[in-house]
């Protein structure tokens, strides 16, 4: 037990550890992910077609699935100073509320002004458009954390930054908005008045408040027609979980200096890109045979990718313009309920996951909405950080990991993602608190009902 105490509340990394290159878990996937396909030939998107919506720099990284290392930038590892390395926090606070044998660590990501870890992916994509001569960036955002990490990022590197809000967050979240426009960014409510897709789905949809999938084809729309401008993406893609794989290097590094190896690694997962970066450098050791590791993807109830959706090629946007990529999907016009998951409200999964989860390397479970923000305020009570509601789904199963080694004695060790702060999400705390949260999951028929709409492909 004497010995147990030597670990530090925090592992610090000083700056020279911030990793000098990402890791590609797909270097060491024996089945790799599915590749995109064009919408309009349904044949795989050449280096070519995908520049037309893409950096030049990023489509290679989309495409590599061979290079293990890829180098960063000094440039970025320069912007990552900022903010990196981040801490990886032993929850002693936690364990000793849950009385249990189990050592629970987190790696905490919401310590920049965005306040997740979608910056490590946002100044990658800002640096490459900008090494290409690029002017600017278009993308959407739904909660608003992508749209104001890309902000950040944008900023720093003078390129200007066209944000597609989904509506509904636009009006209810002003706050994010404001902050994105602090950074210098142009915030539009989604569907708009300004692009093809969003006259027709507000001319189908009047008054429609808007999704993820439709924000993002007005976004690809803008990119495609502006001279000087690509789209560029929070999530879901190949090179986002590449970017995001300093998560799981830096992680990886703390717990290497004490010797301590994680028996499980949790994750919340919406497109998968703060899940898939924590656990590459230890799925790396598992494909190669060389340890193994439990790893635990946390989804909403509400919107089920991986435990209740398809296997498929799915358009990744509503307006079906975007490539299609083979993913646990719940069908592109699938609109969780309303509900306070933010940004796990996608309704597909990273192609790289996907595969892995097929290939049976990671496990997949749902979370209930107020089980989730009860999670989250026994932790923010004993460890002070006020989770992201995203966050606590892997707080929750942490925490559920946890008892069931209380019952069994076992003493093992967990890892978990948190991946954010909730600081804007307030007005779903208050729900909570008054009771007015609701814990609704789709039905059979009703997830039938878009899965028999996935496109036919073959
Ligand atoms: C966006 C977001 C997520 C979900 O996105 P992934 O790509 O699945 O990581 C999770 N947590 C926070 C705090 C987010 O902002």
């Amino acid at each position: 037990m004497s010995e147990e105490k030597k670990i530090p509340y925090k592992i610090y990394l000083d700056e020279t550890e911030i990793p000098k290159a990402w890791y590609n878990v797909r270097a060491d996937m024996k089945n790799k992910p599915a590749p995109l396909l064009n919408p309009a030939t349904m044949k795989p998107m050449t280096a070519e077609e995908l520049s037309e919506v893409f950096c030049k720099e990023l489509v290679e990284q989309e495409l590599d699935n061979e290079n293990a290392y890829i180098e960063i930038p000094q440039e970025i590892r320069d912007f990552y100073k900022m903010y990196r390395p981040a801490p990886l926090v032993r929850a002693y606070c936690l364990e000793e509320k849950l009385q249990t044998p189990a050592k629970i660590y987190y790696k905490f990501e919401g310590n920049n002004t965005s306040g997740s870890h979608k910056l490590n992916s946002a100044i990658a994509q800002a640096y490459y458009a900008k090494n290409q001569g690029l002017k600017g960036v278009t993308t959407e955002t739904g909660a608003g954390q992508w749209g104001t990490a890309l902000s950040m990022a944008c900023s720093y590197l003078d390129l200007d930054c066209k944000v597609y809000m989904v509506k509904v967050s636009y009006e209810q979240k002003p706050f994010r908005r404001e902050v994105m426009r602090v950074y210098g960014a142009s915030v539009t409510p989604s569907p708009s008045m300004e692009t093809e897709i969003g006259k027709k789905i507000n001319a189908e949809h009047p008054g429609t408040t808007g999704s993820l999938g439709c924000a993002i084809s007005e976004a690809v729309e803008v990119a495609v027609k502006n001279p000087g401008y690509r789209y560029v993406l929070g999530s879901v893609l190949n090179q986002v979980l590449l970017h995001q794989s300093v998560i799981g290097l830096e992680t990886k590094a703390a717990l290497d200096k004490y010797n301590v190896t994680p028996d499980i690694i949790i994750g919340c997962a919406g497109g998968g890109s703060n899940l898939g970066g924590l656990i590459s450098p230890f799925m790396g050791e598992k494909l190669r045979g060389e340890k193994d590791y439990r790893f635990i993807a946390v989804e909403p109830a509400s919107c089920p990718s991986f435990t209740r959706g398809k296997f498929a090629y799915d358009f990744a946007d509503t307006g079906m313009v975007c490539p299609l990529a083979k993913m646990y999907t719940l069908g592109s016009d699938f609109i969780p309920s309303a509900n306070h998951a933010g940004g796990l409200r996608y309704h597909g999964m990273s192609p790289v996951l996907s595969q892995l989860y097929d290939d049976g390397l990671i496990e997949a479970v749902t979370a209930k909405q107020t089980d989730v923000f009860e999670a989250a305020e026994t932790f923010a009570r004993v460890e002070g950080i006020l989770p992201a509601p995203e966050s606590s789904h892997a707080i929750k199963v942490a925490i559920d990991e946890a008892l069931k080694c209380k019952e069994t004695g076992e003493e093992k060790t967990i890892v978990f993602g948190l991946s954010g702060t909730g600081y804007f999400d307030m007005v779903a705390y208050e729900k909570f608190h008054d009771g007015q949260m609701d814990d609704y999951i789709p039905t059979d028929e009703e997830l039938a009902k878009y899965a028999a709409k996935l496109p036919k492909i073959d």
